[in-house]
């Protein structure tokens, strides 16, 4: 993954920089090209000497000089990277980034540059609880800025406690997740979260339990498979997720006016628990306790967000996804919710008391669309949320198709012939002057389909086989399913076999695979001495662990 990124990594003035020196070499080890920006307190911890060995590209310091700039202007060099990493990232170099300085190389790049930066924090543990740098760390979390750490632990200064800077392996993993090409890459989605806040004096508002846990962990799902998020949030239990633009609001009025601030976007998940209404004698001043009796309130309703988005003409986001938090008659209420409010997907749940959902750490969901109800089981909020970031990841692929020079254009597209069908057909193409290919019993034939196709990361194309084919004919195809990776270009072949007794012809234009898409899930491959032990266990080989 890191192979060929170059990153440009800034070691601020900390004691933990000396760990920088590990991050160099273990990004090297990993294919990463570094270039080493020291800043003036940086070059106290870490000699610029050893920095620039370890590194071998060109170590630049404050003394960056016209030279330098000729060379290399500062923004180019601020743009060159793939990423910007600062580490460690010093109470005073997030204070500048906060305040948008750029009184010396470090800010200056950090300012000028147009790719994202993973800021790895290191510092005194009272220095990181300082109300400025938890203010300064909103700011930066506010502008996308992404952060590693800091760890707990045991402090160079001899206090404990959060403000250690992550550890260089770490560093490496996020930079990994920073750079991946997700499949969401390059698309704007918004996500509200939370509940609102609906005033009835500057002291007292209502409310509702939603934690923002199940808005956030969606945002963050949407982060790591590489869409830009903007994330407005009402005032939520759990702090929002890195990588995120985040736009904080109190009512139900102001989140509207954010969200519409925040389109065009891609797609739109509305998670947020917003009041349906505010009072509309709210007070300006505390109201106070007398003896003219209870006061009186009346209710006005709260726009609504998600019937407004999902309405609107222009500009409406590709894909709308709304919630539905019920407590009875889940499907049929949620069902009509879609209709009315016009959302292309619903996710419903029910939020009884006794199903401890709202504000916990589980959900149960059941989305619902146009393809129909599909219910999930209850799993982790963070499963959910990747399991919807998913969806809506494949909701954007496209499959890009070309014709092989040879082939016969005039030929039907792969297509899906039902709103449900999981396949689109895929035909044999013999190229311009066709002829029909006969297999005898027993015999195989790689089969060209004329096409070739990039398809997206994180997705793979499988062709499986016809069942009517291998019904009537005893047709089918020799790598049932093959795959087509996201990284391949050639051509399309099908490799069919005749299993049947009589020879089979394959015509031009014939129907003889199906391509179906399907996510792809890359693991670390990790070896142990034992695995776990299961019921089956080893001597499962064969049987399906059922002894009846
Ligand atoms: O109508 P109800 O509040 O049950 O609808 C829930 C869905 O509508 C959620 O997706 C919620 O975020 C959204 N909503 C909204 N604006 C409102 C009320 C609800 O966007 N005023």
């Amino acid at each position: 993954m890191l192979a060929n990124k170059h990153i440009l990594l800034i070691i601020g003035g900390g004691i933990a920089a000396f760990k920088s020196l590990d991050l160099i070499r273990r990004l090297r080890e990993r294919g990463a090209s570094v270039t080493p920006v020291l800043t003036k307190a940086g070059a106290e911890f870490v000699t610029p000497l050893s920095v620039s060995a370890l590194a071998t590209n060109k170590l630049y310091t404050d003394l960056f000089d016209l030279n330098d700039e000729a060379e290399m202007g500062h923004i180019e060099l601020s743009r060159a990277a793939d990423l910007i990493v600062v580490a460690p990232g010093t109470a005073d170099l997030m204070a500048k980034m906060a305040g948008g300085l750029a009184n010396d190389l470090a800010s200056t790049l950090l300012l000028a540059t147009d790719k994202r930066v993973l800021v790895a924090p290191s510092m005194n543990v009272r220095m990181w609880e300082h109300p400025a740098t938890q203010r300064n760390l909103k700011t930066l979390h506010g502008d996308g800025i992404l952060f590693v750490g800091p760890g707990e632990g045991d402090m160079a200064c001899g206090e404990y406690g959060p403000g250690r800077m992550a550890e260089p392996l770490e560093i490496v993993a996020a930079i990994d997740v920073a750079l991946s090409d997700g499949p969401l890459k390059g698309k704007h989605i918004l996500v509200t979260s939370g509940p609102t806040h609906e005033p009835i004096d500057p002291v007292r508002y209502i409310a509702n339990r939603s934690s923002g846990a199940q808005g956030t962990a969606i945002a963050s799902a949407l982060v790591s498979s590489g869409a830009n998020v903007t994330f407005v949030t009402g005032p939520a239990d759990v702090p929002p997720p890195a990588g995120v633009k985040v736009v904080a609001v109190e009512t139900a009025a102001r989140m509207l006016i954010a969200v519409q601030a925040s389109l065009p976007a891609d797609a739109a998940v509305f998670a947020a628990a917003v009041a349906d209404w505010h009072v509309s004698n709210a007070s300006d001043q505390k109201i106070k306790k007398d003896n003219s009796g209870l006061p009186e309130f009346s209710f006005a309703e709260n726009p609504d967000i998600l019937a407004t988005v999902s309405q609107m003409g222009n500009g409406r986001p590709a894909l709308v996804v709304g919630f539905a938090a019920e407590t009875n008659d889940v499907i049929a209420n949620a069902t009509a919710k879609r209709k009315r409010k016009g959302c292309d997907w619903i996710v419903a749940n029910d939020v009884s008391p006794e199903t401890g959902i709202m504000g916990g750490q589980e959900n149960a969901v059941t989305i619902i669309s146009d393809q129909g109800i599909e219910d999930w089981p209850r799993m982790g909020k963070t499963a959910v949320a990747q399991r919807l970031a998913q969806r809506i990841a494949v909701c954007h692929m496209k499959v890009e198709l070309c014709w092989t020079g040879d082939a016969d254009r005039t030929l039907p597209l792969p297509a899906y012939h039902t709103k449900g069908a999981a396949g689109a057909d895929l035909c044999a193409n013999f190229g311009k002057a066709p002829a029909p290919k006969t297999l005898a019993p027993g015999a195989r034939a790689l089969i060209p389909t004329g096409l070739m196709m990039a398809v997206p990361s994180g997705l793979e194309v499988q062709i499986r086989p016809r069942s009517g084919l291998a019904l009537k004919h005893g047709v089918t195809l020799v790598n049932s399913p093959g795959t087509i990776d996201s990284d391949y270009r050639g051509p399309v072949g099908i490799i069919m076999i005749n299993h049947g007794d009589a020879p089979f012809e394959v015509t031009h234009g014939m129907r003889i695979a199906q391509m179906v898409l399907t996510p792809v899930i890359q693991a670390t491959f990790s070896v142990v001495e034992t695995l776990d032990i299961t019921k089956r266990g080893a001597s499962g080989f064969g049987s399906t662990g059922v002894t009846t």
